[in-house]
């Protein structure tokens, strides 16, 4: 089968073997190179495992308050290692989900690690895949068209690598066998703000540090701004307009230390381990782009509005190119990436209407154009807001804050603090 395929997918992530297998489905032979495991980030290192911790840690916090609710709940505390074997049960039960789709639709997936390979005597045009086996051998796959979605990884700060115990990225964290007892947390955004969320709520001192002037910056100003203030009243230390300076790091014996910058002021803080949530790069290093004319801008695949590199025949999905890294946005970009290859999608692909959502405590969803945005545009007619703090819904959901939504002529924008 190998030798006859209409579609390689270099990677397995929710973009790829969502494309995989709407390319079965509309009868195209398809396989799958993946160099892990089969559901990528968002199934082993992100969406997934993040979300069961947080269930965790959102049991935990209304266990504490049980009282309140007429219900007696004595010695509350977190098992940490029954939490996170809960975690791995979930990630095992929806990876042999994911598993038996690609049998079910005749998927053939090839544990190695794939490079584009350039024009060739025996391809004239890009797209053949190189793959390395996990025993080492070689196999290179020819298919009429290719699609590249290899993902992401956690971006680095400058002068402050990871290091798997004090320095961590969001894959380490998840992996931690003991709570630390305060964590300093890089970064405001989707990523940063669930864990701070979720180390509060495990009894962690944390603090955040945000370059912006408010956390989850990409939402209505609002919207940041009711969550610097709820995480504040929660006892979380948010640091808004604020770096770290690298410089200054310094090791001492019960973790780090290190100043954060806010414009003239200069705070030393001190945390038992940092946790560097500044974003995501693409992976575009190692893939065999440089053998084609396939652009990179900072740092993405360069892709037009139907998913089509600069090679014709080469599309690429998900996080690898940049914009909304989110799970259901690499999917539906698989699924509008293959319906093109199969020519039966000649639509551009739109964005404009994309829902986000940050399972943080309080947790925040959006879909749409911020007010920002659609201000800028000169398209928003209306704003509103309501406090949700004056329906009586608000006493069977914990504290509810804000519902704010803008209306223009084209999409309408809602965010929403469900605190
Ligand atoms: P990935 O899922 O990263 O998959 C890429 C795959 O390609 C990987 O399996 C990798 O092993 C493989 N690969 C890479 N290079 C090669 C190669 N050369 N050959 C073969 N295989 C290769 N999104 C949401 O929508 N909701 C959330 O709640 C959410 N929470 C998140 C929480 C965290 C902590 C993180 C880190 C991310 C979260 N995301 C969330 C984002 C989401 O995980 C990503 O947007 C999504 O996984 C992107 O899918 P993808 O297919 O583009 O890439």
């Amino acid at each position: 089968m190998t030798n006859e395929l209409d579609v390689v997918v270099v990677g397995g992530g929710t973009g790829g073997y969502v494309a995989a297998i709407r390319g079965a489905q509309l009868g195209l032979r398809v396989a799958v190179v993946e160099s892990s495991d089969l559901g990528g980030t968002c199934l082993h290192r992100g969406c997934i495992p993040s979300k069961a911790l947080l269930r965790t840690a959102e049991v935990l916090s209304t266990a504490r308050e049980a009282d309140a609710y007429g219900v007696e709940a004595r010695d509350v505390r977190l098992n940490l290692k029954r939490a996170m074997k809960r975690k791995g049960s979930i990630v095992e039960t929806l990876h042999r989900g994911v598993t038996h789709l690609m049998k079910k639709h005749n998927i053939e997936v090839i544990r190695g690690y794939g490079r584009i390979m350039g024009p060739s005597i025996f391809s004239p045009s890009a797209g053949a895949v190189r793959v390395t086996l996990e025993n080492g051998d070689e196999l290179t796959l020819t298919p009429r068209s290719t699609i590249i979605a290899t993902g992401s990884s956690p971006r680095a700060l400058p002068g402050l690598p990871f290091d798997g115990e004090t320095i961590l990225s969001s894959d380490d964290v998840l992996k931690m066998e003991k709570v630390p007892s305060s964590i300093l947390i890089v970064g405001g955004g989707a990523i940063g703000v669930e864990w701070a969320s979720m180390f509060q709520d495990f009894g962690t001192r944390v603090t955040v540090v945000e370059a912006m002037p408010s956390l989850l910056f990409q939402e209505d100003e609002e919207i940041g701004r009711e969550m610097t203030r709820l995480f504040k009243k929660r006892g979380i230390a948010v640091l808004t307009d604020a770096t770290l300076d690298v410089s200054s790091v310094a090791r001492v014996a019960s973790g780090i230390e290190v100043d954060v910058v806010q414009g003239e002021r200069r705070e030393r803080v001190s945390a038992e381990v940092v946790l560097v949530a500044v974003g995501r790069s693409p992976n575009v290093e190692n893939i065999g782009l440089e053998a084609t004319r396939i652009q990179v801008e900072r740092g993405a695949i360069v892709v037009d509005s139907h998913l089509r590199t600069a090679e014709p025949n080469i599309y690429a999905i998900g996080d690898v190119i940049g914009g909304l890294q989110l799970a259901h946005v690499a999917s539906h970009e698989g699924i509008h990436a293959m319906e093109t290859i199969a020519g039966i999608q000649n639509s551009p692909i739109q964005y404009d209407q994309v829902a986000r959502c940050t399972y943080s405590r309080p947790e925040v969803a959006s879909v749409g154009i911020s007010e920002k945005v659609a201000r800028a545009a000169g398209i928003m007619s209306k704003w509103a807001s309501f406090p949700l703090k004056q329906t009586g819904r608000r006493f069977f959901l914990e504290n509810r804050t804000v519902l704010s939504a803008s209306s223009q002529m084209l999409t309408p924008a809602i965010c929403l603090v469900c605190t």
